[in-house]
């Protein structure tokens, strides 16, 4: 198999391939070709070759899918490095990722230069530092598109880093190809479709419908920056028919401008769980969202509901795709009885074969069932997949184990409760106990409203023992909820309702 832009140009070569969403700009799928040429013959003039970690730097934009494109053309390893990384976090993922030269843009050069020592910096403008070069400034080389293994390592994926440092995820030619061969099955798949991505390259999310442009035939709207009435405008303007989205990205857009263009067909949701309300939003507002379920080890998506099933059944992600599997293991790495929550694992052809240089994070990851992902969740009677929080958000309280996740949907199906986040609050006696902060619709909604709906739906051990309200939950920018300074405000409660006579 050579780079899926070399075959596709040859089925559909005057389709559109790209188009720039600022400008109105774009390129067919042998105008890419071209240029995708140009960049790799720069590339091997520098002496770039199959095999190679080639990392890149840059802000999302047109020279960015080119590298991608002209890295599978010479068959190297690309190493896409968050633009909004700190200069130590920079340093960090470099060295990791054992680079043989990193590619930046005038806009991060600077910070490319500084986060290197020995690594060859390579600017795709005219370079404004002494310490990189130019990639034009060599004559191109002609490329002989390099030839693909199934196994060979084709990307070097930083994960999110939520729970400790961000781990170098080597994804193969096979991960890769399967998870765009079973996400197509689930989503459909349609060579006119138009898919707009609004989310950074240096993530799955943002890298994959970019990478899988060529092999759907399909055009990729680019967006350089996340805007939310500017996107949904976009969406509008250019008839769009796909686009994947964090929560938040999609909450604020309909706050914006209340629903979306009707071009769309998929709104592929994912990355955090999605609230009760927002999916209600979109029944109501006929949005097509595909909730997800998926990680960088799985070269994406592991589960996704198509709208029905998720507008029927609110809160789940739906079924594996197709050649997934995923095992609930309880505690002692046993698979569960029925729809009991445990650890989920999954296996397949998406998964990845490891980390890049952490054989300990390797073996740590892996069980006979497969990749631990770290979340906890539960499997429905007809197959559906419901993921809850992270296993380490497990509150332990009395020796009793409570997913925090079930007690927010409880809480969040409240008609007058907006939102809420669950963590457990540490007690002399318990352990822990569970605390409750709500975001409520209206101030009918006492402690003791809460404390009485949640009794008629949980378990005794699962209640809220400490609950308080707030106007808003605190979340990171990238919208996931800073579970520590809920269990601050929640502590701080707690000690008011200890001191009361
Ligand atoms: P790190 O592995 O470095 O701690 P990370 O797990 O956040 O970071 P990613 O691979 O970007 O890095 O994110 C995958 C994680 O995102 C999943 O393991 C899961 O916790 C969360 N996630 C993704 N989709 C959903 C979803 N629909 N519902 C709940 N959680 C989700
Ligand atoms: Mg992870």
């Amino acid at each position: 198999m050579r780079d899926w832009l070399s075959h596709r140009v040859r089925v559909t070569p005057d389709a559109t391939a790209l188009l720039l969403a600022s400008t109105g700009d774009s390129w067919t799928f042998a105008e890419l070709d071209e240029m995708v040429a140009e960049t790799a013959g720069h590339l091997a003039a520098l002496g770039i070759e199959s095999g190679d970690h080639l990392g890149v730097v840059m802000e999302t934009r047109v020279a960015y899918v080119r590298l991608l494109h002209a890295a599978m053309r010479l068959g190297t390893v690309l190493v896409p490095l968050g633009d909004g990384l700190t200069e130590t976090e920079l340093r960090a993922q470099a060295e990791t990722a054992d680079l043989t030269a990193l590619v930046c843009g005038a806009e991060t050069e600077r910070r490319a230069v500084d986060a290197t020592e020995s690594v060859p910096v390579v600017s795709v403008d005219s370079p404004t530092t002494d310490a990189a070069s130019s990639l034009s400034d060599v004559s191109p080389e002609t490329v002989a598109p390099a030839s693909w293994d199934l196994d060979d390592t084709q990307l070097l994926l930083f994960t999110s880093g939520t729970t400790g440092d961000p781990k170098a995820v080597r994804l193969r030619m096979r991960n890769l190809l399967s998870s765009a061969v079973a996400s197509a099955f689930r989503l459909g798949f349609d060579p006119a479709d138009k898919w707009l991505v609004a989310l950074s390259l240096h993530h799955m999310g943002g890298i994959a419908p970019v990478l899988r442009m060529p092999l759907y035939g399909m055009t990729v709207v680019l967006r350089s920056e996340f805007r939310a009435g500017a996107t949904a405008d976009d969406i509008e303007r250019y008839d769009v028919t796909a686009v994947s989205l964090v929560p938040t990205m999609l909450r604020r857009m309909l706050k914006k401008r209340g629903t979306l263009s009707e071009s769309l067909r998929v709104v592929l949701l994912g990355g955090a769980p999605a609230s009760t309300e927002l999916i209600e939003r979109c029944r109501n507002y006929s949005v097509p969202v595909y909730p997800t379920y998926g990680m960088t080890e799985t070269a994406s998506q592991i589960a996704t509901a198509r709208p029905k099933e998720a507008f029927r059944n609110v809160g789940t992600v739906g079924r594996p795709l197709y050649w997934t599997e995923v095992t609930v293991l309880d505690e002692t790495g046993t698979p569960v009885d029925g729809d009991e929550t445990g650890e989920l694992v999954v296996s397949g052809p998406t998964v990845t074969p490891g980390y890049y240089g952490d054989d300990e994070a390797t073996a740590e990851a892996f069980c006979e069932y497969g990749l631990r992902t770290g979340d906890a969740g539960y499997v429905d009677s007809a197959g559906r997949l419901y993921v809850l929080n992270r296993v380490d958000d497990r509150i332990i309280t009395g020796g009793e184990n409570v997913e925090p996740g079930e007690v927010v949907d409880v809480l969040r199906s409240h008609p007058d409760i907006r939102d809420a986040a669950v963590v457990g609050v540490p007690d002399d006696e318990w352990g822990e106990r569970v605390g409750a902060l709500v975001v409520r619709a209206s101030e009918a909604v006492t402690r003791d409203v809460v404390e009485e709906y949640a009794r008629e739906r949980l378990a005794g051990f699962k209640l809220p023992r400490i609950v308080a309200f707030a106007d808003e939950l605190p979340r990171t920018v990238s919208g996931t909820v800073k579970r520590d300074a809920v269990r601050e405000r929640l502590e701080a409660v707690g000690e008011e309702t200890e001191a009361e006579p």
